[in-house]
């Protein structure tokens, strides 16, 4: 599940994991302390380090990524036409994990063709609403 998402997705998914992980490992070396005293603090200090790196680690993927979404290409999903954003020459949909790419020699449709269709769909009137 992890791997096919749009990378923007997936940068988020990895924050979240590892603030989880460095909550995890906080509450686990605090419970440390609790259930084994004065030889549970060691555990507890490794634990609360650890933690701390793993959430500024994550702290530091959610900045990346709000910067990365701010330059990511913006355009319309093919499959299922919602705006999406994508990274690189080739990532997926952020809603229904279409492949997306921007090469040629993978793509079913062409750069012109596609950028034609959200032309299309930008200027003119379409007859049918949402
Ligand atoms: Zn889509």
């Amino acid at each position: 599940m992890i791997f096919n998402q749009a990378k923007i997705n997936a940068f988020r998914l990895w924050g979240l994991l590892l603030t989880m992980l460095g909550m995890g490992l906080m509450v686990l070396g605090t419970a440390g302390i609790v259930f084994w005293g004065h030889a549970g603090k060691v555990f507890a200090a490794i634990g609360l380090v650890i933690g701390l790196i793993s959430m500024m680690g994550s702290l530091g993927i959610y900045f990346w990524a709000g910067m990365l979404s701010t330059s990511a290409l913006q355009l319309e999903c093919p499959e299922c036409h919602k705006l999406t954003k994508m990274l690189g020459k080739t990532d997926r949909c952020m809603f229904c994990r279409t492949i997306l790419t921007l090469d040629p020699n993978q793509a079913n449709m062409t750069p012109e063709e596609l950028q034609a269709a959200q032309q299309g769909q930008g200027a003119q009137a379409t007859p049918h609403h949402h």
